[in-house]
């Protein structure tokens, strides 16, 4: 790192311990040494830290970072934030950024972010082994570390999953004042819709969203736990959602989350056709990483065998790595088929998906 940018970092040092001890309450690991930093303690060795900048909130993280600084004796500094707001403090950062890895939930950030210059390739034989290539950016700008199936939900007791068969058929009329979904603001449904534009088009995509938006239950709100809760509340019959939110659910520890999750079937649309819809969890190196070859460490830890199998059994995410164990629940619902569109496809269409939701009167 040049000289300049190290300065640079260390001058920026108590704004950022300040920033990780508003910013990720209830991520400082476990391990005794790996205690957050105070703002004024000393920083630890440059060599021995890696800067994360986060849209993740799931537990299993902390397990895998804790795991990673245990093995590696490197400190994993994470700042929690929405994806736009992290990659809006990048841009502001400038060179003088401590991000070392942005991680995103959802391809089309990654691309947005790469779009503006905040990543940097990495060429690691390693990462190209482990991720499929639809899963990453072509010159290791970003690479996908687990994999999220958008599918459908429905109340076990209401609906047959015969009933069921593709994302286009939630739009024929039996299902009016049926179907429950979230707010277009959310970005799985950006990336959905995405998808649509990249295989359909536009126009099509717009029939699809009109169609949705006539048959909701009610005005879109909530996350994807709250679709499943109105469900089994009877607000609504089927609900597209991401898997894991099945399984966070079935395993939560408020006995009437669980309730919720068990009545639950889970349902792969658009099988024998283009597949179900899928995207990506995923980081990339940023552009002015003053720590880089820990962030790359950190990646390639991230898919390993050990750490995609915590995705999986922790996180009820599929792992991007062929081959790795994915447990009892993701084996319960069975194998399915996924859309293979290219990740990058999802970015170049993100913002047309945000203009045909609006032209559809899709909240
Ligand atoms: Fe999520």
């Amino acid at each position: 790192m040049p000289a300049l940018t190290r300065r640079r970092f260390s001058l920026l040092l108590p704004a950022l311990g300040a920033l990780l001890l508003s910013g990720c309450t209830g991520e400082a690991p476990p391990a005794p040494a790996a205690d957050a930093p105070e703002a004024d303690a000393p920083a630890p060795a440059a060599a021995g830290v890696v800067n994360v900048y986060s849209h993740r909130h799931y537990d299993a993280d902390k397990q895998l970072f804790a795991q990673f600084e245990a093995e590696t004796g490197i400190t994993v500094r994470v700042v929690k934030a929405g994806a736009d707001a992290l990659i809006e403090r990048m841009v502001s950062e400038g060179a003088s950024s401590p991000a070392d890895l942005l991680i995103t939930a959802d391809a089309g950030r990654l691309v947005r972010a790469d779009a503006k210059g905040l990543l940097q390739p990495v060429d690691s034989p390693t990462l190209t082994a482990a991720v499929p290539a639809h899963l990453r950016h072509p010159a290791g700008h970003w690479f996908g570390l687990t994999k999220r199936a958008r599918v459908l939900v429905y109340d076990t007791e209401r609906v047959k999953p015969d009933e069921l068969s593709t994302y286009a058929a939630l739009t024929e009329p039996q299902w009016k004042g049926r179907v429950l979904v979230r707010s277009s603001a959310n970005m799985y449904n950006q990336s959905l819709l995405a998808s649509m534009i990249a295989h359909d088009g536009e126009e099509a995509a717009k029939a699809w969203a009109e169609g949705l938006v006539a048959n909701l239950a009610r005005p879109p709100k909530g996350s994807d736990r709250d679709q499943m809760k109105a469900v089994a509340a009877g607000v609504g019959d089927v609900a597209i959602v991401n898997t894991y939110y099945v399984g966070l659910l079935l395993n939560s520890e408020v006995p009437e989350e669980r309730a919720i999750g068990e009545r639950m079937g889970v349902f792969f649309p658009d099988q024998g056709g283009r597949g179900a819809h899928v995207n990506v969890s995923g980081a990339g190196v940023t552009r002015h990483a003053p720590n880089r070859d820990n962030a790359v460490k950190l990646l390639e830890f991230l898919v390993s065998d050990e750490a995609q199998a915590v995705f999986a059994r922790a996180n009820y995410e599929y792992p991007v790595k062929e081959g790795v164990p994915v447990g009892d629940l993701l084996e319960s619902w069975g194998t399915f088929q996924a859309d293979d569109l290219p990740l990058s496809e999802l970015g170049a269409h993100q913002e047309a998906a945000v203009r045909v939701f609006d032209a559809a009167g899709w909240r």
